[in-house]
């Protein structure tokens, strides 16, 4: 499975996106079909394609998605309400672009079970 998707060309400024925080391992934009009234996605910067390509070489990043997931929440003000980070993993996960990405769900009472 090739590793460029349309995330890539979000890396690369070759498409627009609203981004709201990039340091060097990660990136953070506005899902372009919202969810919630806050719907991000923090993705790596280095493309992984799914939850089962994670590794003991990678996994620190997957740790860092969640720890911008988080200080975005703070900053937006979702942190004392809270929010919902989910990562979805290939057909059954619902999982459409294959370079995984944290999204980040906020501003409503979610519901549980997500189905
Ligand atoms: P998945 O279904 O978990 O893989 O999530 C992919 C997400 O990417 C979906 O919520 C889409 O709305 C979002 N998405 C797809 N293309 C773009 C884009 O170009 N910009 C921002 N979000 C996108």
């Amino acid at each position: 499975m090739s590793q460029e998707t349309i995330f890539t060309k979000i890396i690369n400024r070759e498409i627009p996106a609203d981004i709201l925080y990039e340091d060097d391992l990660a990136l953070a934009f506005k899902d372009i079909n919202p969810q919630a009234p806050f719907h991000v996605l923090v993705i790596p910067k280095t493309p992984i394609a799914t939850m089962n390509d994670i590794n003991e070489e990678n996994a620190h990043l997957v740790g860092h998605l969640s720890l911008v997931a988080a200080k975005l929440a703070k900053e937006h003000g979702f942190a004392d309400n809270g929010y919902r980070a989910v990562m979805n993993c290939n057909n059954d996960g619902g999982q459409t672009v294959y370079h995984i990405h944290l999204h980040v769900l906020a501003g409503k009472e979610m519901g549980w079970p997500p189905y």
